[in-house]
């Protein structure tokens, strides 16, 4: 028996797509969403673009059209946390251009001056070179706030699984011996922010996702209900003997709205 929720958060790679695949089942249940008017926000990991190049990217050439408003990345979440926790501070920013632009546009200031560093930010950074690493390090043991979008560990790509910005995250780990307050999922940041966004409590909503580790573990974690489908990255036999998603459906034409 399926429960009615009031709205879904959706992961993005392996849900809605998977890597230049279209997913079609997933296509029309998000058709569905909107003709229904059911409150949905796609959740990603993914730092490497901002809301309006997110947009952009579903709508081409997965043929997918929705607002700004449908996206919360890491992101904009790492955003959002710096804007409650450390306004006005300076920032050291390992990332692609996407995450500079949106801490720009949000006021912030940012450095590569080892002396103003209040807070140093990782993220996915494929120009990433030793001295961005030294400097983060050299930061962090000064002092300097260390905050992660994402520590997912591996990027699948066509040449196989890239490191992502969680290999980074270990690299400066390692050097300073210092935790980071990690944004996105599995952790509880990203969704106190999402769920802020679409203004409904977390008993309404379910998180729909295809990565045991970051989606499902989520949700479980923050004790949101989820919806696990095996169009992606987690299958039946790697869950078993952990704690088991809410619901495991093959696809999504299998949930009932
Ligand atoms: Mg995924």
């Amino acid at each position: 028996m399926q429960k009615a929720y009031k709205g879904y958060l959706i992961d993005l790679d392996g849900t809605v797509y998977m890597g230049k695949n279209r997913i079609p089942t997933a296509e029309v249940f998000i058709e569905e969403l909107k003709c229904k008017g059911v409150p949905f926000l796609f959740l990603t990991n993914n730092a490497t673009r901002t809301a309006p190049e997110q947009v952009k990217h579903l709508a081409s050439p997965y043929g997918i059209t929705v607002g700004e408003k449908a996206i919360y990345t890491s992101g904009m979440a790492t955003v959002d946390y710096l804007l409650t926790h450390y306004a006005g501070q300076t920032l050291f920013v390992i990332s692609e251009p996407a995450l500079k632009e949106q801490l720009l546009s949000a006021g912030f200031t940012l450095t590569d001056q080892l002396a103003e560093i209040d807070v140093v930010v990782q993220s996915y950074c494929k120009t990433l070179i030793y001295e961005d690493l030294a400097k983060a390090t050299l930061a962090i043991h000064n002092g300097a706030g260390f905050i992660v979008t994402n520590e997912d560990s591996n990027l699948p790509s066509e040449r196989g699984m890239l490191p992502g910005s969680g290999a980074t995250t270990a690299y400066l780990k390692a050097a300073t011996g210092k935790e980071p307050i990690i944004i996105g999922k599995p952790h509880h940041i990203i969704m106190d922010g999402a769920l802020e966004k679409m203004g409904l409590l977390k008993e309404e909503v379910a998180l729909i996702g295809d990565n045991y580790t970051t989606d499902i573990l989520a949700g479980i974690n923050y004790g949101m209900d989820t919806i696990m489908v095996l169009t992606g990255f987690s299958s039946r036999e790697s869950i078993v003997g952990k704690e088991q998603p809410t619901y495991i459906i093959n696809d999504l034409s299998e949930w009932t709205l």
